[in-house]
Formats: C-alpha cells, structure tokens, sequence
C-alpha cells in the first residue's frame, strides 16, 4: 500500500477498495475549513481514474471570507520587520526539504507523474523559496543625496496589498512556490487558487507555511473554476493577479483583471523548437531531446515538442525512435515508469485527435502511442511515445499545444531556415539548438524570437536570481515570474524628497512662483 497521508487537505489510502474521498479543504485564516457548498470537482488519480478525493467551488462568502482574512492580515504583516518575513522563508526551505518525499508522492497520486519527477517539481520551487531568504537584499530601495540644497530623495518598494495566484496543474508544488513566497516576503498577502486537478501539495505548502511561523490569513487558499476565478478578476481588494496556465485562461484573466485595474501576469502555453545541428555530438543530443520531450508525459510547458533536424541531422530519426521506443509508459508510483499517465480522460482524447489529425493531414507517425495498454492500469490516462515526422507547420500538430508525450518532428536545409520557422511560430516560451559551433550558437541567439534559450541544455528554465522570460504568445504582462521582474510584480513604487535645512528664509523672502 501507497504510505497514507494525514494531511488537513484530505486523508486517504490509494489501495483501499473501501476508501471513501475525502474533501480537499479551503485553507481561511490559518485554518483547513470544510466548505459549505454543494457542488464539489472529483479529484481523480490520473493512473487509475479512481476517485480520491473531492475538490470544492468555494462559496462567494467563503471566497470573501478569505479575502477579507487577507486584508486584515495586511496591515500587521506589511509593517513586520523584513528580517522576521524572512525568518518563515529559512524555516520553510526546511521544512520543505523535510516533507519532499510525501509532497511528491502527493504530487504522483493527483498528478501522474514519476516521484523522481515530482522531487524536481517541488526542488524547482523549493529555489524560489531560497531566494526569498534574501529578501532583505532584494527589496533594497534607491537613495540620491542633495537632488536640490539640503534636499534628497529616496524610493521605497511597498507592498501593494492583497494579491492571488491562479495555477495549472502540471506543476503543482513549483506554480504555487512561483508564486506566495515572493508575494508574501515583500510584505503582501495572497490568496491562491490551485488547479481544481491537483491541489494536494499547494495545500501541504501552505500547512508548512504556517508551521514555519507564517501569521494565519497571510495566505489563504480557495477551490473551485471560472466563478473562484471570475471573483478573484474582480474583487476590488485584489491588487494584483499571478496567472499561469492555458491561453484561453490567461487572456481571459488578463483581460478581465486588467479591466478592474489590476496587475496581471499571464504565462501562457508553448510550442517549444528543439534545433538540431548535424554538427551536435549525436547520442548526447538525442538523449536530451528524448528526457525534453517526453519526461513528464510531455506536461511541460518547457517541454520540447518540435524538433527541427537541420540538413544530415535527418539522419539520427531512426537512432531517436529507437531510443523513444525503450522508455517505459506505466504509473508515476512504478519506480520503473519513465512516462506516466496524462492528467485527465479529456486531455487524453484531445492528444489522440491531434495524433489522428497528423495521419489525416499527411505527416508520418513514426511511432503511434495510441494504443498503449499498462497492464494492472487499463483505466489510466496513458498515451505511449509518440514520434510524428514529416510535419509542415500549417499541420494541426503543429500549430496547436499538444501538452502530452508527442514530438513533431520538421526539417530545414539550414540554421537560417529553422530560425524562420521558430520566429513565424506565435509562442515564445523557450528554445534549444544543439551544436558544437559557437558561430551557430550565436547567430541562434541573436536571430531567434523566443524568450529563454538552451545552447545544448534543452529546458533552459532559469533559476530565480534570473526571471521567467517567456514572451510573444506565451505571456501577458510587463513584469515575469520570479527573479527581479517577480519582485517588481508585487511591489510598488513610492518616492520621498525631503528638505531639512537648519536655517529658516530671511523674513522678507518671497514666495518662488516657478515649477521649481
Ligand atoms: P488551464 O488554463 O486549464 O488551468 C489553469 C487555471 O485556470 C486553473 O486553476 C483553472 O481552474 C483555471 N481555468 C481554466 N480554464 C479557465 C477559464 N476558461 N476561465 C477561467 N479560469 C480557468 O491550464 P492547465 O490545463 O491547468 O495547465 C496547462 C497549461 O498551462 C498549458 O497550456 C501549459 O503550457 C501552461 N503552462 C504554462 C507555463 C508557463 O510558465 N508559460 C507553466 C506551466 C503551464
């Protein structure tokens, strides 16, 4: 048996027939609160499609409860001093590290994906926290002494207030860690909102948080879809939103919370171009390309999904497939899984109609993970391997985000030709070439419109003392995730100049009338 989490979001035990879902709990004020409502989302283990657990549409009074705690909180919590906010940060970095495993065995239940995975899911946000341990560093202001006689100004970066965070589900612990440990350490409280599919380990992260000292109301968390979501767009205390997710999620709330006058950020989807060059050393190359590509079911939105061979690099597809076809499809518990399940039954269906779409279309489907069967799991999500070539971009599999375990395969006769291809792509999440050819690698970097680049690092997510720098289709907004742009996003500006001159005016000084 799967180990049994005691946990205030909910108890259960995987193998037990006679297990009964337990309710996902709002988290108001420091406390795990059953909600009221009468409509709940069944939270399913995508491996099996059992259901364990159930997920609320938290109340409107819940959801106000909640904002209310959070404005309260605000006022004690912004004037806490820097050292002490920090203080939460040092304790919750521990306490993460102590909790890793079940946080990630949590993480495998509701999400699909491997434990070794799910480490790295919750190690990538564990280095956000790490870096809110330096708040005090980070959130310094600016000085400039005599602007005028006697005269100097300094700024301040402020807190804005009550701020919330909506997250996808393929990363359930780094999105949430992405998002309320800056938020918080810079004097803000948070409101967040977890992907109604998986949201275990935001709600362990925020118990965590409150045994490393954070004062209750600092965070709260509500459930729920568009009503939870359409609140936080309009909820006047509200000053700013962290969005990461779809398109179609992220303009909406891009839209609807900058109409009510708030800051949004909007990470959005991806189609990620992997470049190969024929002068890439080969097995390196498509090792990395196969671990891009397919770790985590393809659920990344660093993931690579295109790949470009460029001119004899077309050759190494049938040593790629090889490769492909010995990756094991099975459960994220399985210690010998290299791919797990796809999230739902529905995001199942919709990359099997892309991977119909590209038999349809012309492209070649080198190899077809349709109809993978896992013995013992015949219920799950899974979608085997899959390699299409042959793909043009006006090709369905192309255009869209497949968000599974698909690559799509194209070919350029040059470097040039590939760059074009990247840059007439609408998303800009990231990119990779693989090369030996430092002149390639710069005339790449230079030329390619994509917002986060790998020279033979094929998910180049940077680290937090960098931001998050997707552009084009995939972001909305002026300042990123993470890193300095993440800092500005939740503080604010305010400057004083001030006059202190020991003498006062000769009594028969006149006014001075002009804009000084
Ligand atoms: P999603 O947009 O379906 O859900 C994200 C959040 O928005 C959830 O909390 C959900 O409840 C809410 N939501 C969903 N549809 C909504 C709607 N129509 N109106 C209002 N709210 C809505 O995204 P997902 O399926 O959970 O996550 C996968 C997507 O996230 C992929 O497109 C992936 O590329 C993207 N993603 C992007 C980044 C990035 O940094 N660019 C990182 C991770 C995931």
């Amino acid at each position: 048996m799967l180990s049994r989490l005691n946990i205030a979001s909910r108890q259960f035990s995987v193998s037990a027939a006679a297990c009964k879902p337990e309710t996902v709990k709002n988290w108001i004020n420091g406390r795990a609160v059953e909600s009221k409502t009468s409509d709940w989302i069944e939270l399913t283990n995508p491996a099996t499609n059992e259901v364990i657990g159930l997920v609320p549409k938290t109340t409107q009074q819940e959801m106000q409860e909640a904002v209310d705690s959070s404005s309260e909180a605000f006022h004690k919590w912004k004037n806490s001093s820097i050292l002490s906010r920090q203080q939460v940060f040092f304790k919750l970095q521990s306490l993460i590290k102590r909790d890793m495993r079940k946080l990630a065995e949590n993480i495998t239940l509701e999400q699909g994906k491997t434990i070794p995975d799910a480490e790295g899911d919750v190690s990538r946000g564990l280095q956000v926290v790490e870096h809110a341990c330096s708040a005090a560093s980070l959130q310094l202001g600016e000085n400039l002494q005599n602007v005028s006689k006697d005269m100097d100004t300094y700024s301040m970066r402020i807190p804005l207030g009550v701020t919330a965070g909506v997250c996808p589900f393929n990363f359930p612990a780094m999105i949430p860690l992405w998002m309320f440990p800056l938020a918080t350490v810079t004097g803000n409280t948070m409101i967040l909102k977890p992907s109604e599919q998986d949201p275990g380990a935001c709600m362990m992260l925020v118990e965590l948080a409150k045994e490393a000292g954070m004062p209750d109301g600092v965070v709260n968390v509500i459930h729920g879809q568009h009503e939870a979501v359409n609140f936080i767009c309009d909820n006047p205390a509200i000053r700013a939103i962290s969005f990461v997710g779809s398109d179609q999620a992220g303009k909406y709330i891009y839209e609807r919370g900058s109409k009510n006058g708030k800051r949004v950020q909007s990470n959005m989807g991806a189609k990620n171009h992997g470049v190969i060059m024929p002068d890439a050393a080969k097995d390196a190359t498509l090792n990395q390309l196969v671990a891009a590509a397919y770790g985590a079911a393809g659920q990344r939105c660093m993931a690579l999904t295109a790949c470009v061979f460029v001119g004899e690099s077309r050759k190494w597809i049938p040593d790629f497939v090889e490769k492909v076809k010995k990756l094991q499809v099975g459960p994220g518990s399985n210690a010998k899984t290299d791919v797990g399940p796809v999230i739902s039954k529905q995001s199942k269906q919709r990359i099997l109609k892309i991977i119909d779409s590209a038999k349809n279309e012309g492209a070649n489907v080198l190899l077809d993970g349709s109809n993978v069967k896992v013995s013992g799991f015949e219920n799950g999500n899974f979608v085997g391997p899959t390699v299409i070539t042959g793909v043009k971009p006006n090709m369905t599999c192309y255009k869209e985000e497949i968000f599974g375990p698909v690559l799509v395969c194209l070919e350029a006769e040059s470097l040039d030709e590939a760059i074009d291809m990247i840059n007439k792509n609408p998303y800009g999440n990231g990119t990779a070439i693989f090369t030996s050819s430092g002149i390639a690698a710069r005339r790449f970097t230079n030329l390619v419109d994509a917002g986060q680049i790998g020279i033979n690092v094929p998910i180049p997510v940077p680290l937090p003392q960098f931001s998050f720098t997707g552009n084009r289709g995939s972001f909305l907004g002026d300042a990123n995730f993470y890193g300095k742009a993440g800092l500005n996003f939740y503080t604010q500006w305010k400057t004083v100049t001030q006059l202190w001159r020991a003498e006062d005016a000769a009594p028969e000084a006149k006014p001075q009338m002009a804009f000084p």
